[in-house]
This record gives structure tokens, sequence and C-alpha cells, in this order.
């Protein structure tokens, strides 16, 4: 949609956050909801004298962040009490913390916690976030609440509601039912800024007719679901299949292009060739698996067989920069390598989540280029050394990713500016917030 052009302008502008993008004083000029050039300030502002302009002085200009996995709802469980025995395994963290949660939510909590939940990701530059929602007793029309929260915060999403059979056969065809009506609106819709995927919880809480059923109602739309998170899946899947996870859903007809594989932990080489060769997308979480114990993904495993892998946050923290810092050392870690990681981690969150997020949206994010959305985030970083494309990464996992976002663009529309946020009320959001999980927590 053309529209009014305006030209941002900063000091360093990162086109990618990538080696190779670099542009000391650079701009991007917008029109309506895209990018239309980007380039050296001076530059544009030359061939484009009667734009608008917002000038952001020398600070840092990059693209939206991505986040490839989230649950908003785990917004409302910060410092939430434990009202049971303290777990001791992944089984037993779902069971006393999230299936307790979860069962509890209402439309109100719905809708406050996607409210509170995206404004912490925007305030930590995400612009575009996948979302994987569970309420099993307010399941109906719950997407819509969320896409509406979307919608008053200004960001983009990608909404899938987690179908399971683990409160019963009426609660999981709820579930099927909610994504399928959400999918269909999607795309009688077509909203620039609101897409839908098929939400599964995960192979260990779903029967063989559930997900062939699933397979049925998704009609192309891809797959958001848990896989192989814990040694407890994949030891499920043998039970009821003899196979692995990653094989039963293959079986299935769950995997595929558009099919999201959040965690992918306990896979082996075959696993992670199928995962290749249905082109499914694997999404990892890296500080959500230090929490859970659970294992870490073979990140280099599954790139070195061509398996797109992703980055997201598992609703652990609301910052796609930290969970890439965290990405980084965990891998060194895990694999006794301080050669390993650094430059394969950046690529998921810089490369491959704008790849995951292009299946969706019509046009790239993530990137600042002529075509894309005018998604971008400003910050206020002040390099101690020289940066150039060749040393950008450094200068993201030790400076950038610890400097708060200031100001953000989504479809060039401006949602925060100087750390205020625009168009609605955070204060009473907020306030209304702790009311709602107050209340919430006595149930428990
Ligand atoms: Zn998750």
């Amino acid at each position: 949609m053309a529209g009014e052009k305006t030209l941002v302008q900063g000091g360093m502008l990162l086109t990618q956050g990538h080696a190779g993008d670099v542009i000391p004083s650079g701009a991007v000029l917008v029109e309506g909801s895209r990018i239309v050039a980007v380039g050296e300030s001076a530059a544009l502002e030359k061939e484009h004298p009667d734009v608008n302009r917002i000038d952001f002085g020398d600070r840092l200009i990059m693209p939206g962040l991505i986040n490839a996995h989230t649950h908003l709802y785990s917004a409302l469980a910060r410092g939430m009490p434990l009202t049971s025995e303290a777990p001791s395994n992944f089984l037993e963290i779902l069971e006393r913390v999230w299936w307790k949660l979860d069962k509890l939510l209402d439309d109100e909590s719905v809708y406050m916690s996607s409210m509170v939940g995206l404004i912490d990701c925007l305030r930590h530059g995400t612009t575009t976030l996948f979302d994987h929602h569970a309420s099993p007793f307010g399941c109906t029309g719950s997407l819509s609440l969320i896409a509406e929260a979307v919608n008053q915060v200004g960001l983009r999403a990608c909404l899938a509601y987690e179908v399971s059979d683990r409160d019963g056969g009426e609660v999981a065809l709820a579930g099927i039912e909610e994504n399928r009506t959400f999918i269909e609106w999607c795309r009688r819709e077509e909203r620039e800024n609101l897409a839908a995927s098929f939400g599964l919880h995960a192979s260990f809480t779903l029967s063989d007719e559930t997900l062939a059923a699933c397979a049925e109602a998704a009609g192309g739309s891809g797959f958001h679901i848990h896989v192989a998170e814990d040694r407890a899946d994949l030891e499920d899947a043998r039970r009821r299949s003899g196979k692995s996870v990653v094989g039963r859903l293959a079986d299935l007809g769950i995997l595929g292009g558009r099919t999201l594989a959040i965690h992918c932990i306990h896979t082996d080489g075959d696993d992670m060739d199928t995962l290749a060769e249905t082109g499914t997308k694997a999404v990892h979480n890296p500080q959500s698996n230090c929490n859970n114990a659970v294992g870490t993904a073979d990140i280099p495993g599954m790139l070195e067989r061509g398996v797109t892998v992703g980055l997201g946050s598992d609703g652990f923290s609301a910052s796609p920069l930290d969970e890439l810092r965290v990405a980084n050392i965990l891998q060194k870690l895990v694999k006794r390598d301080p050669g390993v990681g650094t430059v394969e981690v950046c690529d998921l969150l810089f490369r491959n989540n704008p790849k995951i997020a292009g299946l969706f949206f019509e046009r790239p994010v993530g990137v600042l280029e002529a075509g894309a959305f005018a998604d971008l985030i400003v910050l206020d970083y002040r390099p101690p050394t020289p940066v150039h494309s060749e040393n950008v990464i450094g200068h993201i996992l030790f400076g950038i990713a610890g400097t708060p976002v200031d100001s953000v663009m989504v479809g060039g529309r401006m949602v925060m500016k100087d750390g205020e946020l625009l168009g609605i009320d955070e204060e009473r959001i907020l306030a209304r917030s702790k009311e709602v999980a107050g209340k919430l927590w006595e149930k428990l």
C-alpha cells in the first residue's frame, strides 16, 4: 500500500545485523508499511529532499527482531507461587506450573497476559513473534483476543493454539476448531501483521487419532509443535509407535516446509535428516532448555545437515538478543569447543528467523532492504571500539545485546519513541495485569 514517504535517519545502520551489512551513517526510506530504499543518509536526503523525516541522531538502527517461539500467557507466571512440592523433572514442571496456570486462563487473563507479554517483547526489540497459546478452558476465541492485543501494541505475530489430549476429547476438539477458525480468518482478512499456523502441544500429549484430525484440519497451514524437548517425549513416542518423536510425526503428516519443530533436543542423525528432507524448521530456545534442565539441541549437527534452525525464547525471556548470547556460549560449553557457535547462532536469529517469518508474512521482515516491511529498532549504542562489517557480530553479542531499545517502528508506524509506548497506556495496563494475576494466583 502506498502512502507518504518518511526518511528514517540515524547513525550506524545494520541492514541484517550480519557481516557485510554495516552502513556507518544510514537511513531507511519508508512508504506506507514498507521500505522503499536503504542507504547512506546524505545520499537519500539529497535524492528525497521533500519527504517527512524522523532523525534519530547518531543512534543505531537495525532490523526489528523476530522471536520464532514464545508463549505470551507465561507473562502472568512471573513470581507465581508454587503450590505443591518443587518439580524435579520436566513433566512435573508442566504438571505443577504450566498446566495449572493454563487451566485457569479466561478471556481477561488471556488478553492481559498478551498485552503485558507483547509490551515486554516490544521493549526488547521484538517486532515479529510466533506465539503458541494454551487456555484449555478458555479456548474458543482466545486467538482473536491475542490478535486484538497484537494490534493494540502494534506488533506482527503468527498465532497458534496448542491442541492437546491432556484435558480430554472435548477440549482437544475445541483446540482444533480454534486453529481452524483463526486460520480461515487470516486467509479471509489478509492483515499484514497477523498470520496463523496450526498449534499442537507435543507428541506425548497427542494420540494418533487427534494428530490425524489435525493434519486434516490444518489445510496446509503448517504446524507449530514442541518436538523432543525432554527425554520423556522420546520414550513416549517409542512406546506408541516404535519410532522417535520426529519419526512418529513424519509418519502422521505433521512435518513439512511450514512446520516449526520447537526444541528438537532428543533427536539423532536420522531425525535431523528427516527434518532436512521434509524442510521442517527447527527452533532453538537455549535459556528455557537450561532452566528446564532438558538438554541442548545439536545446532551445528542440524545446520550441517541442511536444517533451517531458528531462535525462540519459549516465553523464558522477552529478548531475542539475550537468547542469542546464551545460545552462543551454551554451544561452546556443551561441545567443549570455544570455536563453535558464534557465526552459527547469529545465523539463527538474523538469517533463519527472517526465512521462517517469510513463510507466513507477505513481505520480508527482519531485514532492512527495499521491499521489506518497515520494521526497525533504534538503540543508543555507543561503541568503544571500531565497528565494521567484519566485527559486527562481536558488537552485537558483547554490546548491542545489552543496550536498551528506545524506539521501534513496525510496518512504517512508530510504536515506541524514546522509551515511550505510543497509543497505549502502559501504566494502566500493568496495574490491571497485577490485579488479574493476583486473582488468578489465588485459584492455584
Ligand atoms: Zn514452548
